[in-house]
């Protein structure tokens, strides 16, 4: 009974929040945990078999890339599409996907779950299957917060019966092998294919000894293929990526000797796929719908997603962390085609306050002659143009525009593509404006009144909050002249 009310009230909740306009993804689920604490050991009840996808980056296009194979095979699934990773996001999931009495049974549970909430989601309701996807720096681990991350996340998982599916190229992942549960590795090949290089050194030191890893080959960050001197090495992959390119319609990739060609775009996505492949042979797909599914996949969350305005395509990635801003960069930075950069920066507590990561995003590479300009946004739009400046990039190919909006009618006045990275919470936003500005154009043709879509969440001025930023009067003169200098153009 008290299960039963908590899904009304949650289910009441949401449809409120929705009314007065909130969105509210995780309100369901946080009035619903309000009314039966551990709502989620009813997970259960509501999916046969449960999956969680864990890990810094790929979390959420794993997650959707599974569920939607699932879905595609005709398989019902309980998802947290948005992304909503807390319990509270994954107890959300589960009231929407209620009925009004009792529980639907669904095939399968794919659940994206945040690092630092796993012990809690694993003690409510212990998953069948864990896929580990990678550890990276994020913003606020900067001094040795993943191994204990790791750590807690180990000791959750000692007790119960789970296989894991790790990424045997990250020797951070490796290290769940200890656990000695049934694990999968995947893994790409040493001539698969070439990932584009940066110069920032992620930790690469033995987890057992400390000592510096030595690599035969090193894809990105710290994965690749490593080997230490106490006999710690990459492990043996039963799901090998032989072959990795990408040609206009997405990624493509030879795996056990199988041909896959798949929707998505960046090469790093291949350690998305392969997790899905593999999750869906173990949950008994087969080949045959993987290969079908992978081609009708539609992203539609921000990742590497592309608008189309007329005879431009433009890119967004969600930007979090120092690997994935490189690994965007690299992949904005291979078409030589013109265009601009937006870089869209805020500093809420989903992007992490501390936005000094992103003096570790290798921006020199980005000043080129293909990028003409430059375009600093989001609530802290002026520290993204000073990492730009720091980057030697040219001050009159960079513009500060802090409002999402106009950063996005300022390119599109510039008939050029642009290829924008943004955080977690300018993401979002930013999906609807470039949604809503690429149907205007469709429907009315290229000169549509683009500047009278109706305005999302406005950033006007920056904020600077209390902290106290060394560069801040470096900033500020930086504006000051660009005023200056449009001042003297126009007149
Ligand atoms: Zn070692």
């Amino acid at each position: 009974m008290k299960t039963q009310l908590a899904i009304w009230a949650g289910k009441t909740a949401g449809t409120l929040s929705r009314i007065i306009g909130n969105g509210g993804n995780t309100i369901p689920g946080f009035v619903a945990r309000k009314l039966d604490d551990g709502f989620l050991r009813h997970l259960r009840k509501n999916a046969n078999t449960i999956l969680y996808i864990t890990g810094t980056n790929g979390k959420t296009t794993t997650a959707n890339l599974i569920a939607h194979l699932q879905e595609s095979s005709g398989k019902t699934v309980v998802a947290n599409h948005e992304g909503s990773n807390m319990v509270t996001g994954i107890s959300a999931a589960m009231v929407r996907n209620a009925p009004l009495i009792g529980w639907m049974k669904n095939d399968v549970a794919v659940l994206e779950v945040d690092e630092a909430s796993l012990p809690k989601a694993v003690s409510e309701c212990p998953p069948d299957y864990l896929i580990v996807t990678n550890f990276f720096r994020d913003q606020l681990d900067r001094y040795g917060e993943v191994d204990l991350l790791i750590k807690k996340m180990k000791d959750c998982l000692k007790a119960i019966d789970v296989k894991l599916i790790l990424n045997a190229d990250d020797p951070f992942t490796h290290r769940f092998s200890d656990l000695q549960k049934e694990n999968l590795y995947i893994g790409v090949d040493s001539n698969a294919c070439h990932f584009q290089s940066y110069t920032m050194g992620e930790s690469k030191y033995c987890p057992n000894c400390q000592e510096e890893l030595s690599y035969s080959v090193l894809h990105f960050g710290q994965l690749g293929h490593y080997l230490c001197s106490c006999g710690f090495e990459r492990p043996n992959v039963t799901v090998n990526a032989e072959k990795v390119y990408q040609d206009e319609k997405g990624i493509q990739l030879i795996v056990n000797g199988e041909h896959y060609q798949t929707t998505l775009k960046g090469m790093y996505n291949a350690y998305n796929v392969l997790f899905a492949i593999s999750a869906c042979h173990a949950l008994g797909m087969d080949l045959k719908e993987i290969k079908k599914g992978l081609t009708t996949y539609q992203k539609t969350d921000g990742r590497m997603q592309e608008f189309v305005f007329g005879k431009e395509i433009w890119k967004l990635n969600l930007v979090k962390n120092p690997t994935g801003g490189n690994v965007t960069l690299s992949e904005f930075l291979q078409s030589n085609e013109k265009k601009q950069l937006m870089f869209c920066l805020n500093d809420h507590l989903a992007d992490g306050e501390d936005i000094s990561w992103i003096w570790d995003i290798d921006m020199e590479l980005a000043n080129s002659e293909e990028v003409e300009t430059f375009i600093a946004t989001g609530k802290r739009a002026y520290d993204a143009a000073l990492r730009l400046k720091y980057a030697g990039i040219p001050e009159e190919k960079i513009r500060i525009l802090p409002s999402l909006k106009q950063a996005v009618l300022f390119a599109k006045g510039m008939d050029i593509p642009a290829y924008i990275m943004a955080t977690y919470t300018c993401l979002s936003p930013m999906v609807s404006i470039l949604s809503e500005a690429a149907s205007l154009i469709r429907k009315e043709g290229p000169n549509s009144g683009v500047a009278s879509i109706p305005f999302l969440p406005r950033y006007a001025k920056p904020v600077w909050g209390q902290r106290k930023h060394h560069l801040l009067k470096e900033a500020l003169r930086m504006e000051r002249d660009h005023r200056s200098n449009r001042g003297n153009q126009e007149s």
